[in-house]
């Protein structure tokens, strides 16, 4: 059985204080979870939040790593920094840094090697946009994305993959429950293909895009669906803690 993972993307949200008082709000209301939690917060809040996760089971998580060890990357985070502040999870690819930051299949892939080698594990986002799924394209863009972002990986119990249909972020339109468990079984199914002997089996799968407290119990409830990540209801305690409470 894949242990369920529930992580908030706080993305370009909360200084350092806000994301204390965040987590300090969020830490009784989770304390019974069977689910792994993850906070991915912004670099800068790193040690802060870190100290006031102290005597909680929520986990620390990053946004973005660089793929080199260190050198002349003004502005970059490598890998090994982050987990020296006691970071264990890093997401990669998000759409927003496809789309804003020029992030391709293969600054993903080297990012999330460059991640499982320092020890952390990557949270690797893959999905189609609105034209794409529109026109019937889906399969083929998931495709093209799992044979170049996971390239080279040997175990695929240690990362974590989120199907984040692009048109379903930010935008309250959800996939149906249908809809993503049948992609995400199907990212699955070609993910053990391609990687035949390679630990797919135990990998868990995220779904990401406008999860909510109202509709986490129909996603969650699905056979291929392993967790969630949460943008806009990460933010607020309550809503986040719900998610993470799915299952009572
Ligand atoms: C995300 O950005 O990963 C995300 C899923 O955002 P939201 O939940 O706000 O759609």
């Amino acid at each position: 059985m894949r242990k369920p993972i529930i992580a908030g993307n706080w993305k370009m949200n909360n200084t350092a204080s806000e994301g204390v008082e965040l987590v300090n709000a969020i830490k009784p209301l989770v304390k019974g979870a069977k689910c792994d939690v993850v906070v991915c917060v912004p670099a800068i809040d790193i040690p802060a939040v870190k100290k006031a996760l102290r005597g909680s089971k929520i986990k620390l998580g990053a946004q973005n790593v660089h793929f080199a060890e260190k050198g002349a990357y003004t502005g970059e985070i490598s890998a090994n920094m982050l987990k020296e502040y006691g970071v264990q999870y890093v997401i990669i690819g998000h759409s927003e840094r496809r789309q804003y930051f020029g992030e391709t299949d293969e600054t993903v892939n080297k990012r999330t090697l460059a991640a499982l080698a320092a020890g952390l594990t990557p949270i690797v986002c893959i999905g189609e946009s609105l034209e794409e799924r529109e026109g019937g394209l889906t399969e083929k863009v998931l495709s093209a994305q799992i044979e170049k972002d996971f390239a080279g990986i040997e175990d695929f119990s240690k990362i974590v993959v989120a199907y984040e249909p692009i048109w379903a972020i930010g935008t309250g339109r959800t996939a149906t429950d249908e809809q993503a468990n049948e992609t995400i079984g199907f990212i699955r199914k070609r993910m053990k293909k391609a990687y035949a002997g390679k630990n797919v089996g135990k990998m868990r799968i995220q779904y990401g895009g406008s999860m909510n407290a109202k509709n986490c119990k129909g996603l969650m409830a699905q056979p291929e669906i392993d967790g969630g990540l949460i943008g806009g209801a990460s933010l607020k305690a309550p809503d986040f803690a719900a998610i993470v409470n799915f299952d009572k």
